[in-house]
């Protein structure tokens, strides 16, 4: 039995480096696929959105002497750059998976629409989100929560390499206590990061909740859509 039947679930861009300096790290990536095959095989209805921090962030551009437009296209195609490593990593483990892009870019992936991405659902794709929103000024948490929102998501799973939601920075405060739950009125009092503002915001406000997990520990994915007690949900 699944808890969830339709999830979208973000990915950072920074966890898919693992530990290395730059890009791509292929036994994460992997790990990735292999986790979201079974849990599609489970019959789970799986939209992704990838960030692309682990190659370029717009932000970071800027302080270059990057145009901060430019800087943002470029890490939007950051992402549909791992968004394609990703459909691969799935193909390869047996799975079938689309890439969408927010902005025309075919043939590497399929403009973005809520049909063709809930049509992907019933032939029994995993749908691959990619290039952000389309704007410059937003981020792939935002884009997440939109998607989500629009697909009609039933929770957003926000895979880190963090177990949930601390009171502080468990990597340094040793007195950080973990959120099993917590409401978003609570988390954005206490200035909890859990995904930026806006991100925040829009779930909130269509009452979608968001399910923060390690997703570096092979097992967790399943562990959460079949409703085992992991990580920090954040609900109204
Ligand atoms: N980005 C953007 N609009 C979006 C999503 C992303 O401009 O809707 C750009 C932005 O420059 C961002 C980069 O893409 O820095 C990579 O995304 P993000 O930083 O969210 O990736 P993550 O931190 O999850 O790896």
């Amino acid at each position: 039995m699944v808890k969830y039947k339709r999830i979208l679930l973000k990915l950072s861009g920074e966890a898919l480096m693992g530990n290395d300096k730059y890009g791509i790290n292929t036994d994460i990536l992997n790990s990735y696929a292999q986790q979201i095959k079974e849990v599609a095989d489970l019959g789970v209805e799986i939209g992704i959105v990838i960030g692309g921090g682990n190659i370029f962030r717009g932000l970071s551009g800027v302080s270059k002497g990057f145009d901060r437009v430019k800087g943002d296209q470029m890490g939007m195609l950051a992402t549909v750059i791992n968004s394609l490593a990703l459909q691969s990593a799935i193909e390869g483990a047996g799975g079938k998976a689309k890439v969408f892009t927010a902005t025309k870019m075919e043939p590497v992936g399929e403009l973005y629409t809520k049909a063709k991405v809930l049509e992907g659902f019933k032939q029994g794709f995993v749908a691959i989100i990619a290039g952000g929103t389309g704007n410059p000024f937003f981020t792939t948490d935002t884009a997440s929560a939109l998607r989500g929102v629009e697909i009609e998501a039933e929770v957003l799973l926000k895979g880190t390499r963090v177990d949930g939601v601390y009171t502080a920075d468990p990597e340094k405060d040793k007195n950080a206590v973990k959120f099993d739950e917590i409401t978003f009125t609570d988390a954005y009092e206490k200035k909890l990061k859990v995904m930026d503002l806006t991100a925040f915001t829009m779930c909130s406000e269509n009452n979608l909740p968001i399910l923060v997990f390690d997703m570096n520990t092979p097992g967790n994915l399943n562990k959460v859509v079949t409703g085992e007690k992991i990580g920090t949900l954040v609900k109204n």
